[in-house]
């Protein structure tokens, strides 16, 4: 299948951001102070097809960290560089019902796993980048972002400064992670590599692209390069089925038969295979840290662009 005609995206996208603009639920997030200077009434969307063109409407070029959207990209280039059946043995593939930094679900699993969409599994899947130092770790995986989005990706230093300055239970998960062997580089600079991944700059075109990457067996469908090869989409995607959303990823995938990731900077992407990518931008979140407005665009486009994976026709 494809997405429907270029007029028919374009018109859908504006409806949308028509629609849910005058939206005002959710809270801005401030446990990590940099965060609460975000404005809210900012709301972008961009559509990317597998093809590279690109439907926007409203602040679709605003940056924002990627914070949690990170965690399917990240686990992408694990699995790239150490195979998938390695990465599901040493992270867990399961979700875990819980909240993002729940400790509990490492404690309660037995054996420390949890799923790289959750944040101890997302440390644990940092410390595996490949390279004998944080500073080629570090490279490694600011160059496979930058090969997602097509251009160089960088840290916006205030959210990172700010974030470090407040990471003591993402520190404290590592070290849990540790007594139970479950993270392969020291906790504190496994920590210190999440936390600057999560404070990437992106604006949802980038995430838009990001996400049609996924969608499209891992060639970025603007630079034509095949960043990760196309068997580990479709094992990135299962876990962003099953755990994207935190808790509430049944709720998300009865609303929308699509894979997605939310991060609580406000972003948020939806994975259409083989046709393309969605990313908004709409700080507010609703309890569990999911954008609202971000929710209800993904709802309405995946209905109005015909691509919930469930439909039988
Ligand atoms: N960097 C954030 C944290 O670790 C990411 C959380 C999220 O986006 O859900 O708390």
């Amino acid at each position: 299948g494809h997405l429907p005609t270029a007029e028919v995206v374009q018109e859908l996208v504006a409806e949308a951001h028509r629609r849910f603009a005058p939206v005002g639920e959710g809270q801005v997030a401030d446990y990590i102070p940099a965060l609460a200077a975000a404005d809210p009434a900012h709301f972008g969307l961009c559509v990317s097809s597998c093809g590279g063109a690109l439907f926007e409407a409203g602040e679709a070029r605003v940056t924002f960290s990627i914070q949690s959207i990170s965690k399917p990209f990240l686990f992408a280039l694990i699995c790239q560089a150490i195979g998938e059946e390695e990465a599901r043995e040493k992270l867990g593939v399961n979700s875990t019902g819980l909240p993002f930094n729940s400790v509990l679900a490492v404690e309660r699993s037995g054996d420390g796993l949890s799923n790289p969409m959750v944040n101890a599994g997302a440390i644990a899947a940092t410390s595996l980048a490949p390279g004998a130092s944080s500073e080629e770790k570090w490279a490694f995986i600011q160059d496979g972002f930058s090969r997602f989005a097509g251009r160089r990706l960088e840290i916006d230093a205030a959210v990172c400064a700010s974030e470090l300055a407040t990471n003591r239970r993402n520190a404290g998960l590592a070290t849990l992670l540790s007594d139970h062997d479950r993270i392969w580089w020291d906790p504190d600079e496994a920590t210190e590599l999440y936390t600057r991944q999560c404070s990437l700059s992106v604006t949802a075109a980038d995430l838009a692209v990001m996400a049609a990457t996924l969608a499209n067996g891992g060639r970025q469908p603007i630079t034509g390069e095949q960043v990760i090869e196309a068997i580990h989409c479709q094992h990135v995607l299962a876990v962003m089925v099953t755990a994207g959303l935190y808790e509430t990823s049944g709720d998300w995938l009865y609303a929308t038969g699509l894979p997605g990731k939310s991060g609580v900077a406000g972003g948020m992407i939806t994975v259409a295979p083989g046709k393309g990518g969605l990313a908004t931008y709409a700080p507010p979140l609703d309890e569990a840290g999911n954008s609202v407005r971000g929710q209800l665009t993904a709802r309405f486009l995946s209905e109005r662009l015909g691509l919930n994976l469930f439909a039988s026709r």
